[in-house]
């Protein structure tokens, strides 16, 4: 079924999750155990990435198909277009659509480091535009879209990102995940902009667990995405009086509470980044969700 079609059924806030597909095939079977231990939540929808860590489209399209056949869940796979053409574009649709997988994530991807956007030849420059192609060829498809609360990093200003942003809805997009944020009021923010511009479609806050300082270091520094610098000093003082188990407890008791906060203030439910790993996410939803 479409998620958008999940969300508005659904009365109660929601909870989904994000893996991403493990690099070695040897390593699938823990991954799915993984999976299966998180079955537990009952999330509304998993979504699977592409793409990262250089896995290719194959294996999310694989993985995707067995989350929702064997697994039974709700699965959206993550689908980029800017590394492929059409002809490949439209070959990982027919699978996904033919593996009864009805939700994609329509992205364009990272360009190459140090790119210039205008220089990047491709069949479909952004993301709005490998909307229009689902949207057109694959009509019963459900579409969600990438949403950035502090803009997307190569846009030159915040107005013109929700602009951006606004023309991947109108297109055909039926819902919004966003990037991470550790502080909600940007997502708060970014809710009532996108509705003063008319965007009416449910967006999905993104929560990314603090695990570690490396981790949380790494992704930072290719996301784009900021961290408060209270949070960022507790931390760095959390590893200097606990080390990394500290850390760990800062990091889960943080995201409960943020959590806890963005449903209080509305948001129709969480899209957790599980870094795939079982143990944290079944802390940091405890009771959360009942
Ligand atoms: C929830 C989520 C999941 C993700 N999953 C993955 C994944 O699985 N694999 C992966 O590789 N990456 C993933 N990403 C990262 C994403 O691919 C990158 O952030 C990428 O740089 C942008 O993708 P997009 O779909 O947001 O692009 P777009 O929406 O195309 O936007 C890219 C930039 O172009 C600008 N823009 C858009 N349209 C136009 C236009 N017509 N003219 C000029 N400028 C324009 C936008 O403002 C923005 O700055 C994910 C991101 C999020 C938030």
């Amino acid at each position: 079924m479409r998620i958008n079609e999940l969300i508005s059924k659904r009365k109660q806030p929601f909870l989904s999750l994000e893996f991403f597909p493990p690099k070695e095939r040897e390593a699938w079977d823990d991954f799915f155990a993984k999976v299966e231990t998180l079955k537990s939540l009952s999330p509304l929808f998993v979504s699977i990435t592409c793409g990262a860590g250089g896995s290719p489209q194959t294996n999310t399209v694989e993985i995707a198909s067995r989350l929702q056949n064997d697994m039974g869940l709700e699965t959206m796979a993550h689908l980029t277009c800017l590394g492929g053409g059409r002809p490949e574009v439209n070959t990982a649709l027919e699978k996904l659509q033919s593996a009864g997988v009805n939700n994609v994530l329509a992205l364009r991807g990272d360009l190459p480091k140090d790119a210039d956007p205008a220089d990047v030849q491709s069949d479909f420059r952004f993301a709005s535009d490998l909307v229009a192609f689902i949207r057109s060829d694959f009509p019963d498809m459900g579409i969600g879209v990438a949403g950035y609360p502090e803009a997307h990093p190569e846009s030159p200003t915040i107005g013109s990102d929700r602009e951006r942003l606004k023309a991947k809805i109108e297109k055909g997009a039926d819902f919004l995940v966003t990037q991470f944020l550790f502080d909600n009021r940007l997502y708060f923010d970014f809710v009532d902009r996108l509705r003063q511009l008319g965007v009416t479609q449910p967006v999905i806050p993104g929560v990314l667990p603090v695990l570690s300082l490396k981790s949380v270091r790494h992704i930072l520094s290719i996301s784009g995405a900021s961290i408060p610098g209270r949070l960022y000093l507790d931390l760095e003082a959390a590893h200097e009086s606990g080390g990394p188990k500290e850390v760990r407890r800062l990091g889960i008791e943080f995201a409960r509470r943020q959590i806890r906060e963005l449903l209080a203030g509305g948001a129709p439910g969480i899209h957790l980044y599980t870094l795939n790993q079982a143990a944290p996410c079944l802390e940091i939803t405890e009771g959360l969700f009942d």
